[in-house]
């Protein structure tokens, strides 16, 4: 799965306030994500978020030539 900085990922369980949607502040070994809801963040290892996610919603990137590339939960 491709996770970037910038990138919305929509988790399967939605967050207290009611936000299923958080951004990518940090991608790596860990990930830091913020709720879009609410602001809270968390840190989470690679494997904890791939778990959760439902959606992995792309942000903006700069020259980017993967427009319309399909994500899925594949390897
Ligand atoms: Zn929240």
């Amino acid at each position: 799965m491709n996770i970037q900085v910038g990138d919305i990922v929509r988790l399967k369980k939605p967050h207290p306030c009611g936000a299923s949607e958080w951004r990518v502040l940090r991608a790596g070994a860990d990930f830091r994500i913020e709720c879009r809801g609410c602001g809270h963040q968390l840190m989470l290892a690679r494997p904890a978020l791939e778990k959760r996610i439902r959606e992995v919603i792309p942000g903006e990137k700069s020259g980017g030539a993967a427009a319309g590339e399909a994500v899925t939960g594949g390897t």
